[in-house]
Order: structure tokens, then C-alpha cells, then sequence
């Protein structure tokens, strides 16, 4: 900003009478001694007068502009400082006392800043979370102590380090380069690091213009969490597990006494075919739970390229055998043609949805697969012309043990089908939905899941 100046007339005249002071005197001092000397000197000592204030005025000018400085960072002074200043004539006294003020201003700043400083450190100290913050060419910034003590960072000596010097995680250093690239907020779960597991969140940092000017990463160790949810995990599988064995023997013994139900009393072969029933269910749901605890401890997924076609061309048949009662007609129509999974996972997917269709469906099933890539995400959909699902349920569907019919009707599944899909789709860093426009209008559902990415790594929410 440019700043009007205005002249220091007080010191001017100031000069100006002292000049003045000494101009006269000399003058009057020739008169008395010698007139003629006087009446000859006298046009040349005033102009000589003259040409000095004028020269003196055009001197001081830059003087004037300095105190219209000084005057302007006088608003930024307490009040009664610029009030004390408003009464002062001398214009240097005017730069002196401002520049004192001014400087013991700047100093509280300084301290003011340097607690403000104090105070952010104790906070990012204080937190939990292991912090760090990098720049747009990944060399760090800043580090909290809980990132230190967690972290190694080795770097040679006397370099500032580089995130790769920190981590070797392609998929972590992958979310803090997307950050800085994308400038949006991405998270990382289950990240595991020296025997810890912590979920990561990288958030952008951004500058005065908005534009993103580095990273900062937050480490949320979430070990205990995980060892419970491990054990809880590994539980239930290790009880199904038991389970299934004498169920599966009770089964045996059960068939081959149904195959010989003419031996016993008629009612007798009722309750038997009642206990066959109820075996094969339970056999079937504690199958469910050990599928379900097998997914939700995976760390890892192996990801291939699936084609698609063959894939359904191996579930379909095996389905088809189930309802031999049923007329089921397939349809597909793949714009994407493979599709990137675990491929024993996804098999698992399309059969539990497919044999969904079938189950929930009449006599006469139309089930359609469609799919397609859209920016990078591979969208798969499952739509049958069956009952279709009710507004109150379609959010619910996926929730454990959750089934829509009565309890007559629901001994035809375990309530956990959708469950699993939906931890798998998961567990590919994907999400599924299912739409329908009400009872009788068939159910589709959709799944969407990246494509053509390092993939991460996702827990059960
Ligand atoms: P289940 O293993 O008992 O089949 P799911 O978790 O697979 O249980 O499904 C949950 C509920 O969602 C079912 O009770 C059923 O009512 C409903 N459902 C699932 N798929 C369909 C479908 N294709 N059409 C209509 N309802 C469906």
C-alpha cells in the first residue's frame, strides 16, 4: 500500500528560525562595520537564504514520508500510545517514541506467537495418535513424540528423511501420494507395522491459496482392538468348527435311519424326517459362521483378474441342480469382462446372491448379471423378477440374522448370506446395496468395487 506522506514542518521551521538566527546577526553585524560591503552582499545573502530553505525543504521531504510510516503503524498501537503521540510536535521525538512502542509490540508478538507455538506442540504431543506431517515432496516435517517412540525413522545422518525412509508399505506411501495429488482426506485400515496394527487417516494440508502444501498422517494403533476382535473372530470359527463334526455324524446316522423309516412306527418317521431337517440347518448356519469368521480374520485378499463369463458359467449349473422344481432362465450382458478379486470370494458372492434369487423367487425366475466399468470401478449387478424387498427391509437385508419372512418361511435360509457378501465385497475395498421398487418388483443388487489399483485392505466396520 502506498502511503501519503506529509511533511515535518515543525523540524523544518525549526531550521529554518535557526538559520534565521544566525543569517540576521551576520547581516546586522556588516551593516554596523561597512555599509557598501553591506548594500553589495546583501541581494546575494538573500537569495543565498532562499536557495538554502528551499533546498532544506526538498531535503527533508524524505523525512516526511518516513513519519507518514510511522503515523500509519500508529493505528496499530494501543490507544493511549497514539493519543501521547497526537500532542508530540517534534517529528523525530514523533519516529523515536513509535519505533519503542513499536518495538516492544513486535516483541510481545514474538512471544505471543512462540506460546502460541508452545501450546499447538503440547496438543499434537498430547494426542494419542502417532502424527506426521510431510511436504509435497514426502519429506517430513513434523513428527510427535508417539510417532517416534512407535516408528523408526532411519535416514543417513545429517539428511532430513523421506517418507520411504520411514515406511516400505507400497499401499500407505500409495494414500499419502494420492492425498497430495488429490488433495482428499484417505484412510487406511488395519495397517500393520512392527507386530501393531493401527488405522491410518491422511488428511491434506492446505495453504493461504487452498492449494495443498503436504500431508499429515495420523496412526490410530488399534492393536487391542484387533487381538479381541481376533479372538472373538477365532472362537466362533473354532465352535463351528466342532460343532459341524457331530452334527454332521448325527446327520449320517439320521439318513440311514430315514432310509429305513418303514422299521418304525409311522409318527416315529415323522420325527425323524423333523430331526434330518433341523440337522442339515444347523450343519448349514454353523457353515455360515465359519465362512463369516474365516472372512473377517483375512489380512489379506488375493487379488486376480477374474473373467467373468466362465465364472458363472461354473455357479449356474451347480444351482440349477438345487431347484430342480424351478424354471429358472439366466441372462448377462458383461461390458466388463473380468473383473479384479479374490476368485474363490467373489464365486462365493455371485452363488449366495444367485442362489438368493432362485430361493426367494416363484416357479419361474429370470435372473439377469450385468457389468460394467465406470472411472476406474467395476460395477457388477444381480437383478431377479422375483418377490422383490419392501422399503422397511432393503437397509436391513445385509445386517446378521436378519430375514425378511415369517419364521415358517425362514427355515429356508440362515439369515447370514447376505452377511458374508457384504464382508467380502468389503474386504475388496468395495460396497454393495441392494434396490428394489417394492414387493413383487424384483430385488437387484449392485456391487461396486475397484478396478485397476493397489487395493486396500478393509475390516469389518
Ligand atoms: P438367508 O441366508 O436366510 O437367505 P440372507 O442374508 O441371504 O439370508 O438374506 C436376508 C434376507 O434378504 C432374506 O431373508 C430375504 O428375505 C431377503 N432377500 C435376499 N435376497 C433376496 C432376493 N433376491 N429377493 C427377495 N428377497 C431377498
Amino acid at each position: 500500500m502506498r502511503v501519503r506522506s506529509s511533511y515535518p514542518w515543525f523540524f523544518f521551521f525549526r531550521i529554518v528560525q535557526l538559520s534565521l538566527l544566525i543569517f540576521f546577526p551576520v547581516l546586522v553585524s556588516i551593516f554596523i562595520i561597512d555599509r557598501t560591503v553591506f548594500v553589495r552582499i546583501l541581494t546575494p545573502a538573500l537569495l543565498g537564504q532562499a536557495l538554502f530553505v528551499f533546498m532544506f525543504y526538498r531535503a527533508t521531504r524524505p523525512l516526511g514520508t518516513i513519519l507518514s510510516k510511522v503515523q500509519k503503524f500508529r493505528g496499530d498501537l494501543p490507544f493511549d500510545t497514539t493519543i501521547r503521540q497526537l500532542y508530540e510536535k517534534d517529528e523525530w521525538l514523533k519516529i523515536e517514541t513509535a519505533l519503542n512502542d513499536a518495538d516492544s509490540k513486535f516483541k510481545d508478538q514474538i512471544n505471543q506467537t512462540k506460546m502460541e507455538n508452545e501450546k499447538i506442540a503440547a496438543i499434537l504431543e498430547s494426542i494419542y495418535d502417532a502424527i506426521i506431517a510431510i511436504d509435497p515432496f514426502e519429506t517430513l516435517l513434523f513428527s510427535n513424540t508417539n510417532f517416534q517412540k512407535n516408528f523408526v525413522i532411519k535416514s543417513d545422518s545429517g539428511i532430513i528423511p523421506k517418507l520411504w525412509h520411514i515406511f516400505d508399505q507400497p499401499e500407505l506411501l500409495e494414500n499419502f501420494r494420492r492425498v497430495l495429488k488429490d488433495g482428499q482426506p484417505k484412510t487406511l485400515k488395519s495397517l500393520v507395522h512392527n507386530g501393531r496394527y493401527y488405522d491410518l487417516v491422511v488428511t491434506p494440508l492446505r495453504g493461504v491459496s487452498d492449494k495443498v502444501i503436504g500431508a499429515l498422517g495420523a496412526f490410530h494403533d488399534v492393536t487391542d482392538f484387533k487381538l479381541t476382535e481376533q479372538m472373538r473372530v477365532d472362537f466362533v470359527a473354532n465352535v463351528s468348527h466342532e460343532i459341524r463334526t457331530p452334527l454332521t455324524s448325527i446327520k449320517g446316522y439320521s439318513q440311514i435311519l430315514f432310509a429305513n423309516r418303514e422299521k418304525f412306527p409311522a409318527e416315529l418317521a415323522g420325527f425323524l424326517s423333523k430331526i434330518l431337517g433341523n440337522t442339515e440347518r444347523m450343519i448349514a448356519l454353523f457353515t455360515d459362521l465359519l465362512n463369516l469368521s474365516v472372512i473377517e480374520s483375512k489380512n489379506q485378499i488375493g487379488i486376480e483378474v477374474v473373467q467373468l463369463s466362465p465364472l458363472l458359467g461354473i455357479i449356474i449349473p451347480n444351482i440349477k441342480t438345487n431347484y430342480p422344481d424351478k424354471k429358472i432362465e439366466f441372462k448377462s450382458d458383461f461390458q466388463a469382462l473380468t473383473l479384479e478379486a479374490d476368485p474363490r470370494l467373489i464365486e462365493m458372492v455371485l452363488t449366495n446372491l444367485i442362489d438368493n434369487a432362485c430361493k426367494y423367487s416363484g416357479e419361474k425366475i429370470t435372473i439377469t448379471v450385468l457389468s460394467s466399468e465406470v472411472k476406474g470401478k467395476t460395477f457388477l449387478r444381480v437383478m431377479d423378477n422375483g418377490p422383490g424387498i419392501a422399503k422397511e427391509h432393503i437397509q436391513r437385508i445385509f445386517e446378521r440374522f436378519y430375514r425378511v419372512e415369517s419364521s415358517r418361511e425362514a427355515s429356508r435360509g440362515t439369515g447370514l448370506g447376505l452377511s458374508i457378501v457384504k464382508h467380502i465385497i468389503m474386504k475388496h475395498g468395495g460396497r454393495i446395496w441392494a434396490e428394489s421398487e417394492g414387493t413383487g418388483l424384483g430385488s437387484t443388487f449392485v456391487m461396486e468395487l475397484p478396478s485397476k489399483q493397489i487395493l486396500n485392505l478393509h475390516t469389518i466396520d
